[in-house]
Order: structure tokens, then C-alpha cells, then sequence
């Protein structure tokens, strides 16, 4: 294709961009951008643009508008280019869905801390099922190891003591609310433990992940409102609109993001193919990502792969809005703790134990 070609079709694409269905977007992306003062973001980012996949990307993808803003013609013609390049990509045939958030559902999830044995399965699930990269390896769900009895929860710990500068030597940065700890005993947990067998005698299990908060920062963080809240309360990202500022990664107090770094690694036989535009598709480099409560898979009335692969029925999951759902009958009968609390972000992910 000739140069001046390839820019008319450019300029086409964006301005496809410009003419909502709804009437809502009224300009291009790079319009907007730079309107924003995010454009030299985007620019260092850019990762449709110069990332080794991307040169199967299309323009239309690189330029195409926000999905919550396209019309219904619009996202069909999205999902149609973006199934014929994973199909080609990943040497087999795939899916994008656009399955729409069900009537009447807000998704709530229970975990018994008591019951988690720390093997992981939840973690090996949900990077098989979500398409997550294997190398560099990213995990959305993290089980934190912490060795049982750690004093440092004590009240009478978390309120002794003061940064004492003879002592910064021994002590390090403070990290809590105390100095009378070494750094690293201060909440110390493992994020990457490798035992000959769980659980382990001395250590407790605490597995995190996005916790779908009422009132998510990483939402008020994002410039372009590539993430928000979805009408089941699932906070979602448009990798496409995202521009890769991270800005939600640092608002986000559960470390539940994961940005893309390198060009994500997803060796063919190993993609999951039936996937969602907001949830499971593969990513690109420079983008965000994290849990969805496997988006694809409760809005089809599924459990999260993570809730089917634990093996001592650690996770449940529901509606909260039915009396009835097995994540209500938890929060009515169970002692439930929500982590981070204070936080104010009210997040639908529930810690309990019998
Ligand atoms: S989703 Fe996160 S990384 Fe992407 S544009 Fe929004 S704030 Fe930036
Ligand atoms: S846990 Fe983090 S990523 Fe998830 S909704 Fe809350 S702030 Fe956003």
C-alpha cells in the first residue's frame, strides 16, 4: 500500500472515530489526548502502535473509539477484525464476545481465610482461563504466605515504639505503624513460596486480588476512562483506550493491577480461545490489566475459574442482591472482615471464616 494510501485510510479510521452512534464523541482520540495534556503518555506508550504484535494490529483497532461509546454496528465491526487477528495470531479459531452485563445481578465474592491452603490452584486457573502472560509472568490473583503467630498485628506492637535515629541502622525505613520491627516484619508476606507441601505447619494463607470496589480509585485515578465500573460492579478495562499511565495502579490499594511491560508471551497451544472484548482477550504490551471475576464466565451465569478450581471450597461467589445466593447466606451467617476497610472503597470481595 502506498504511503498516501495507507494516511487517507488513517485519517478515515479516525475520523470513523469521530461520528458516535450516540453522539457522544465528538472528537478523535488524539484530539482528546492532547486536549488532556496526556498525549506524550500515549506518545511513550503508544503500544498498538510500535509493539512487535502490533504490526498485526490493525489502524482501525489502533484508532478505534472507546467501546462504551461505539454504536452496536461499531463493536460488531471491532469484534469481527479483532477475532480474525487472534484466530490468525494463535493458529485457532476464536471468539470475542460481547455478552451484556445481566439484569438485576451485582457479583459479590466471599473467601474463607480459615479454610485456604495456600497450593495456588486459584492462581494456575485464572492465568489459564484469562490468558494471562507466561513470561514475563503476570498474575492477577496473589496468595500471600505469612508465618503463623507473626507478633507484628499485636496492638501492643503496632503502638510501641518510635523511629529512633541511633537505631535506623538496625530497623531500616519504617514500613507500619511501628519502629520497633525489622523492615520486612512489618506485615512481612511472601508472594512467591515454593513448599513440598501445604499447608505448611507454621504459615497462614491470604489470597488477594481486585477487589471490585463500590467506589474504585483506580476508576477516579484513569485520565480516559479506559477502566470503569461495569452495571454489575465489575471494574473493567478497555485495553484499547487504555494509554498506559499507570495512574490506577498507584491509586489502587490491594495491588491488584498489572501493567504490561514487555509483549505478552502466550505460547498458542496454551490460548484460551472463547474470550470477551472486556475481559479475557489477549493483551498488548503497555496496557493494564487485572481480575474481572472472569468476566466472560459469570456474565453466562459460570463461576469464576478460581472458585471451581479451589479444592477445599475456599471461594464463593454470587449475587449479592439475592437473598438466596451462597455469597448472602456467608455474609448473614459467617464472622466477614473486608481488608482494608478504612480505605473507604467498599469493595464487593468478603474475608470470612465459620
Ligand atoms: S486504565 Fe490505568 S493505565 Fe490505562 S489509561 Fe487508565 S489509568 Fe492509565
Ligand atoms: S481493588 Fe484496585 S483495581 Fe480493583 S476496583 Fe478497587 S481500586 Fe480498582
Amino acid at each position: 500500500m502506498s504511503e498516501d494510501k495507507r494516511k487517507s485510510e488513517m485519517v478515515k479510521e479516525q475520523d470513523d472515530g469521530k461520528e458516535q452512534g450516540n453522539g457522544k464523541v465528538k472528537e478523535s482520540r488524539r484530539d482528546f489526548l492532547k486536549k488532556m495534556g496526556v498525549a506524550a503518555a500515549a506518545t511513550v506508550a503508544a503500544p498498538a502502535i510500535t509493539s512487535t504484535t502490533a504490526e498485526a494490529v490493525s489502524l482501525g483497532e489502533t484508532f478505534q473509539t472507546h467501546f462504551e461509546l461505539m454504536s452496536d454496528a461499531q463493536k460488531e465491526k471491532a469484534i469481527a477484525r479483532l477475532e480474525k487477528r487472534y484466530t490468525e495470531q494463535f493458529g485457532k479459531q476464536t471468539t470475542v464476545a460481547n455478552t451484556p452485563a445481566p439484569d438485576g445481578v451485582l457479583f459479590g465474592y466471599a473467601l474463607n481465610i480459615a479454610k485456604c491452603i495456600g497450593c495456588r490452584r486459584c492462581v494456575e486457573a485464572c492465568v489459564k482461563e484469562n490468558n494471562q502472560s507466561r513470561d514475563p509472568a503476570i498474575q492477577w490473583i496473589r496468595v500471600l504466605r505469612m508465618e503463623r503467630g507473626n507478633d507484628t498485628f499485636e496492638l501492643e506492637n503496632l503502638h510501641k515504639g518510635s523511629p529512633d535515629s541511633n537505631s535506623l541502622g538496625d530497623y531500616g525505613i519504617q514500613s507500619g505503624g511501628h519502629a520497633d520491627k525489622h523492615v520486612g516484619l512489618s506485615g512481612a508476606a511472601e508472594h512467591y513460596y515454593e513448599p513440598e507441601q501445604v499447608p505448611e505447619d507454621n504459615a497462614i494463607y491470604f489470597p488477594v486480588q481486585c477487589h471490585q470496589c463500590e467506589d474504585p480509585p483506580c476508576v477516579k485515578a484513569c485520565p480516559v476512562r479506559a477502566t470503569f465500573r461495569d452495571p454489575n460492579g465489575i471494574v473493567v478495562i478497555d485495553y484499547n483506550w487504555c494509554i498506559g499511565c499507570r495512574m490506577c495502579q498507584l491509586a489502587c490499594p490491594y495491588w491488584a493491577r498489572r501493567f504490561n511491560w514487555g509483549e505478552p508471551e502466550l505460547p498458542n497451544e496454551d490460548m484460551n480461545p472463547k474470550t470477551h472484548y472486556l475481559g479475557n482477550r489477549p493483551r498488548m504490551r503497555g496496557v493494564m490489566e487485572k481480575c474481572t471475576f472472569c468476566l466472560q464466565r459469570v456474565r453466562e451465569g459460570r463461576y469464576p475459574a478460581c472458585v471451581e478450581a479451589c479444592p477445599v471450597g475456599a471461594r464463593k461467589f454470587g449475587n449479592l442482591l439475592d437473598p438466596e445466593s451462597e455469597v448472602r447466606k456467608v455474609l448473614a451467617t459467617k464472622k466477614v472482615f473486608r481488608f482494608k476497610e478504612a480505605f473507604n472503597t467498599d469493595p464487593k470481595f468478603f474475608y470470612y471464616m465459620d
